[in-house]
């Protein structure tokens, strides 16, 4: 796994590529490279032992063209200015890929949440609202859920707001609790738009699902849903799944929901009694099998592992689970790779569901929910295609992102430049 690669060159590299297809004059494309404004804070919080501790923090809005900033908030030791710049750029493509009405933003906290107790984090995540609160908004911007945060640090975000603004805003924040105004169907959102992606992959390459061998890289909420839906859904024979203890195997598949409980009883996938052998995390992303899912974090594969690769598909579940340098030597390989930006865009498409249902205080069956998402990912993927087809261009990612700009630039003119 390669760390040295900063995710924000990633970020303005695909732009360039992309941008070169369809001439974006210098100017807008500086535009589309960067972000509006970076928020960074430095939170003082009081410790359980009556110290004071101090957090740096961010909040980065990429571009507002199509509507209000969205995207998670992660709490990580790692979390830099130049990766939350990099994943507020990648909400703008992905909102945009999917034709939802929003912009893109990312935030997150430098803090080792494993270091601290329910009563740090509150205050913690009750302290980032606060500098939060004149920058977000129901049509402003609307955070989430993203590494280390879920339903928990969302009721709290919600509810200081709330109370700071003395006003009821359920759509401010994503990724809530059902009792707490969140969606049917989100869980499962991201691994659904996995399994719908390969799908749609396959059979625009007229190869057959069912039967079809699928490894599994990150076995947790994308990995293991997209997993059990192949296989529920399609027959697809899942084969090897890893987490950060390691991975199983078996040519003759494994049972994906067997795993998935496996691992809820004993905290890793290691060890599953269903597999004929344990193989590392890079043995896996080096099997010969039809479709490889990356679930974990980003730049799994590397320019050295990705001339090892032999799967004929790749489905992006994580976000930026490939370096530049990989996807080039995948390219060159014809391994046909579906891109982050569509493959889980199904996490925000749900998420913008439920804001809709928050505006309009009425809520929708999940059967309601994953027909509506099946219609935005599957209307993405033909938009995909169409523009890969009659642009002539190298693979799907570069399709994607063209597709994605053009719907910024789009909006963009039709506002025009102000002041
Ligand atoms: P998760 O925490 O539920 O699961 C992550 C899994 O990856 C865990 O099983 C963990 O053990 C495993 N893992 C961690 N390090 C690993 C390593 N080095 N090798 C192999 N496995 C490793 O997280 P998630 O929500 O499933 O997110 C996974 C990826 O999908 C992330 O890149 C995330 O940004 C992306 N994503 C998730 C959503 C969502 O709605 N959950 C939406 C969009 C994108």
């Amino acid at each position: 796994m390669s760390q040295s690669v900063n995710p924000f060159e990633s970020l303005q590299e695909q732009i360039e590529d992309a941008a070169a297809h369809i001439g974006v004059d210098d100017g807008v494309l500086e535009r589309l490279k960067n972000p509006e404004r970076v928020l960074e804070t430095n939170l003082s919080v009081e410790l359980d032992d009556g110290s004071i501790g101090v957090f740096r923090a961010y909040r980065s809005q990429f571009n507002g063209d199509r509507g209000p900033y969205k995207g998670g908030i992660r709490y990580h030791p790692g979390v830099s200015r130049e990766e939350v710049k990099a994943l507020s750029g990648w909400m703008v493509y992905k909102c945009a890929v999917v034709d939802i009405p929003y912009g893109g933003g990312k935030g997150g906290i430098v803090v080792d949440p494993s270091e601290h107790s329910t009563e740090e984090l509150e205050r913690l995540t009750r302290s980032f609202a606060t500098e939060l609160r004149p920058l977000i908004g129901e049509d402003r911007d609307i955070p989430a859920p993203d590494v280390n945060t879920g339903q928990r640090e969302m009721n709290w975000i919600k509810s200081t707001y709330e109370t700071l603004e003395n006003t009821t805003a359920p759509g401010v924040i994503t990724g809530k609790a059902i009792d707490s105004g969140g969606s049917e169907g989100r869980v499962e959102a991201t691994g659904r738009s996995t399994m719908l992606t390969a799908r749609e992959t396959f059979d625009y390459l007229g190869k057959a699902l069912p039967g079809a061998t699928v490894a599994v890289q990150g076995y947790g909420n994308a990995g293991s849903v997209a997993a059990k839906l192949l296989e529920d859904d399609h027959d697809a024979n899942v084969v090897a799944v890893s987490d950060s203890s390691g991975g199983v195997y078996n040519p003759n598949g494994l049972d994906a929901h067997g795993v998935k409980q496996f691992k809820n009883r004993t905290g890793s996938v290691s060890g599953y009694r269903g597999a004929t052998e344990e193989v590392t995390n890079d043995e896996l992303l080096t099997l010969d099998v039809d479709l490889l899912v990356p679930a974990a974090l980003e730049n799994a594969i590397d320019g050295e592992l990705a001339r090892e690769v032999e799967a004929d598909v790749i489905v992006e579940a994580a976000n930026g689970p490939l370096t530049p340098e990989a996807d080039t030597v995948l390219t060159g390989k014809d391994i046909v790779v579906v891109p982050d930006i569509l493959a889980n865009a199904g996490g925000v498409t749900v998420s913008y569901f439920e804001w809709v249902q928050n505006r309009q205080r009425f809520y929708w069956p999940e059967s309601r929910v994953n027909q509506e998402l099946e219609r935005h990912i599957v209307e993405a993927f033909d938009g995909l295609i169409d523009c890969y087809e009659s642009y002539n261009l190298p693979d799907f990612r570069t399709a994607a992102y063209v597709v994605a700009i053009e719907r910024v630039l789009d909006a963009s003119a039709e506002a025009g430049n102000w002041p």
